[in-house]
Formats: structure tokens, C-alpha cells, sequence
């Protein structure tokens, strides 16, 4: 039977990038800022707060192109990472299809839709007419799909009848710039649900680990 995975969708945060003498990241931000004045002589405990701050007033955004973070999306759907990769300015891994067999058959339904009501009308062979269900559909997709493997078509070729829901594992660096305007699209009432969710509990997060970067969104 198909697993049908509702609000699962989760982040792990793999690394977050700090200096190599023990700099957080707003510390690591600072020097390499401070090289543009010449200043690192000025660098005491509590500058570096005060110095992200100015440089983000200041709208000098490239600086916070220093530091990056990786992350790890699990449980999302396949029409997640569409939506995620779209980002340019990132690098991505994520669960090939091509070469994973993805019978462990998993997909992501919308937050407010009941997974059990027969909702659609079917035309079977022979004129008769049933109701089914997102899990009832699901099922059967998902014995399509095994039905293909066992027929021996390579994952890559048996992918074509998986849907956009269908569970995903994606990782993705890019840089607290990148991230901001990650944050901004996709936290968005405007960006879709799932996206939406998963990206507001990451920057939730996140804000609770890197301080001013990420405090007015
Ligand atoms: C709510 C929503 C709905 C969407 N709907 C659709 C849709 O219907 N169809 C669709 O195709 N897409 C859609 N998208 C995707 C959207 O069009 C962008 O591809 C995606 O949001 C990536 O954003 P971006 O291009 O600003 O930024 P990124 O690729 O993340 O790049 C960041 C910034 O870098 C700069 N940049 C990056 N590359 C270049 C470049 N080559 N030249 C100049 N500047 C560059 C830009 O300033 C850009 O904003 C949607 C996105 C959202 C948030």
C-alpha cells in the first residue's frame, strides 16, 4: 500500500560556515568584510553583531556571500525539488530517479485533502464505474510502478509513471545571500504550500543559530 505522507516534509541543517580559528559565521562575515576598510584591528567580541548589521543597512549584500549554509530536505515531493532547484545561484544533490528504485512507494498529499474520500469517477474496461480515492489511486499507481520493475524496465524508465508528489531527498549549499532571497520567495503567502511550510520551519531555525542575517524576514 502507498504511505501517504502528510506535512512530513522536514530540513536538516549539514553545516553552517565558520571561520578555521573558531569564527562563527557573523565573525568570518566581519573579517573578510573589514578587509574593504582595513580595519580588523577593531575586531573585539561585540563588533561583529554591530558590523553585519551596518553592512546589511548599508545594502552591501555581497557580503554575506562570505558565509553558506547546507541543508538536507527530507520527505518532500518531487514537485518540491522542481521548485527548489529553480535557485541558480546553489549547488543541489538530490535522489535520482534514474537510478533509485522508488517502489518504497511514498507521496506527499496537501495539508487539507482526506487521503481516503472517493472523490473520482473511473471508466473501467467492460463500462463499469468506480470511485476512487487519492490512496486508492496511489496504490494502484504504485503497483504500476513495481509492476514495470518486476517486468524488468530500469528505474529510469519506470519513473515515468510516478507523480510529481512522489517522495524526494534533496541537499543544497548556497550562500546567506542566496538564502535570504530563497527565504523571501518561498516563505511568501504567494509560494506553494509545501515549499512554503518546509522553508518557514527552516528559517525559523535558523534564526535561532545565525543572529541578524535572517532577522527581518
Ligand atoms: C510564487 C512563485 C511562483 C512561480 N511560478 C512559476 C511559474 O509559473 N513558472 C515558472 O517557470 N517559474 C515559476 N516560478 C519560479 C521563478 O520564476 C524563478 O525561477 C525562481 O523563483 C527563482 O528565482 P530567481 O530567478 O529570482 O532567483 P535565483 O535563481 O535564486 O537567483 C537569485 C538572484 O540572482 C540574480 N540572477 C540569477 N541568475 C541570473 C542571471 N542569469 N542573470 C541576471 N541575474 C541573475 C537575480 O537577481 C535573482 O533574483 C515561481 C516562483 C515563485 C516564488
Amino acid at each position: 500500500m502507498a504511505k501517504i505522507l502528510k506535512d512530513q516534509g522536514s530540513h536538516r541543517i549539514l553545516a553552517i560556515m565558520a571561520g578555521l580559528n573558531g569564527e562563527n559565521p557573523l565573525q568570518l562575515i566581519e573579517l573578510a568584510g573589514k578587509t574593504a576598510y582595513q580595519s580588523r584591528e577593531k575586531i573585539d567580541n561585540e563588533s561583529a553583531a554591530r558590523f553585519v548589521q551596518m553592512i546589511k543597512n548599508r545594502g552591501h549584500k555581497s557580503v554575506l556571500e562570505h558565509s553558506s549554509m547546507t541543508v538536507e530536505f527530507n520527505d518532500v515531493s518531487r514537485g518540491f525539488t522542481h521548485e527548489l532547484v529553480r535557485h541558480r545561484l546553489a549547488a543541489y544533490t538530490q535522489e535520482s530517479t534514474r537510478y533509485v528504485d522508488e517502489s518504497d512507494f511514498r507521496v506527499v498529499i496537501p495539508p487539507d485533502k482526506d487521503k481516503d474520500e472517493k472523490l473520482v469517477e473511473l471508466d473501467l474496461v467492460g463500462g463499469e464505474k468506480i470511485k476512487v480515492s487519492f490512496q486508492e489511486w496511489m496504490d494502484l499507481n504504485e503497483q504500476m510502478y513495481r509492476g514495470l520493475r518486476q517486468a524488468k524496465w530500469k528505474p529510469e524508465d519506470a519513473r515515468q509513471v510516478l507523480p510529481t508528489g512522489i517522495k524526494a531527498q534533496i541537499v543544497i549549499t548556497a550562500n546567506f545571500r542566496e538564502w535570504r532571497h530563497v527565504f523571501k520567495l518561498r516563505t511568501a503567502p504567494a509560494a506553494h504550500w509545501e515549499i512554503r511550510r518546509v522553508m518557514t520551519n527552516l528559517l525559523k531555525d535558523v534564526k535561532g543559530r545565525v543572529p541578524i542575517i535572517f532577522d527581518d524576514l
